[in-house]
């Protein structure tokens, strides 16, 4: 795969806007959209998907009694109370990417009637076993899915990963969301804070894997491109976000390791030590960053504001 052009409009970028951008490496780049504004992480050399993914925060290790998983709970039991209110107490939720099945399990739990997407066979496989999930595997690029339409649809932490976000995002939601449906989109926040105080080695730039680094205007416009509005919009995330603004935190007084690896196989005191006394802190910059809309993370919940007006209360 390569990206030599804008992920949102396919627009080029010249060459002032290469060397304006902000490089990563020899190979990856970070350009800003002449014509659009988005940022996406531009490369011309030819990268392997499965390389890729072969990076340690993306190995599938069964960590259901973990503090990440506790974190991760946490978080998704807020979205679920959230669909619960807008969308009554059975509704049908497709969650697109659905990795582990983490999200889909509360969800059932909750008692809705739940379907994941997900490609990636060892995570499809793990939601299957563990959690005894409906999970399609198959590639989507268009098209009704078997079960269609939904209430709701969610995409965690999907929609930067992809080069072409708008075509997949279009097709899903026109072909698979009932017309009083919600939609509940996750992504990082470039504009954050944790984002611009550790620059290049912000945790959730994650390049080459991130294609798309999304700012709240950027990100609301592809939602909007589809005729849904948002009905609210959330900024602090205990999972995804405390753990950016931990080691953005952790790097402004000098650590230079990779914090995942560390925390899944390091037993490491000095670093539990470190993240000890600056974990209080991390949650209170989080937390005041969020008011500002600069937490690490963007969630959007947004409906058809001609079909479901009547029913949600915003
Ligand atoms: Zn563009």
């Amino acid at each position: 795969m390569k990206q030599a052009s804008c992920p949102l409009c396919s627009t080029k970028p010249d060459a002032l806007g290469l060397e304006n951008g902000i490089k990563i490496s020899e190979d990856f780049t970070i350009v800003t959209c002449r014509k659009c504004d988005h940022r996406y992480t531009y490369f011309v050399v030819n990268v392997s998907e499965e390389e890729i993914y072969r990076d340690e925060r993306y190995r599938v290790i069964d960590n259901r009694n973990s503090i990440f998983d506790k974190m991760l709970s946490f978080e998704y039991k807020r979205v679920v109370g959230k669909i619960k209110q807008r969308c009554g107490s059975e509704p049908g939720v497709l969650d697109f990417g659905s990795g582990k099945g983490k999200f889909l399990s509360l969800c059932k739990e909750a008692g809705f009637r739940t379907k994941g997407v997900e490609t990636s066979g060892p995570r499809a496989d793990f939601a299957r076993k563990f959690y005894h999930l409906e999970i399609d595997s198959n590639y989507y690029s268009k098209g009704k899915l078997l079960g269609a339409p939904f209430d709701v649809i969610s995409l965690f932490h999907v929609l930067e990963h992809l080069s072409k976000p708008k075509d997949l995002f279009t097709n899903l939601i026109r072909d698979n969301l009932g017309r009083e449906g919600l939609v509940v989109v996750e992504v990082p926040n470039i504009d954050s804070w944790q984002s611009r105080w550790a620059g290049k080695n912000w945790l959730q730039l994650d390049v080459p894997r991130h294609i798309n680094h999304f700012s709240q205007d950027s990100i609301i416009s592809l939602i909007e491109s589809c005729g849904l509005h948002p009905v609210e919009i959330s900024y602090f995330s205990s999972h995804v976000g405390l753990l950016g603004m931990l080691r953005t935190c952790l790097g402004l007084v000098g650590y230079k390791g990779d914090l995942i690896h560390s925390l899944k196989n390091e037993k490491s005191i000095p670093l539990y030590l470190l993240i000890g006394v600056l974990l209080p802190v991390s949650t209170v910059l989080e937390t005041v960053a969020s008011l500002f809309h600069r937490g690490g993370i963007i969630r959007i919940y947004a409906s058809n504001p001609h079909a479901g007006e009547n029913n949600v209360d915003s």
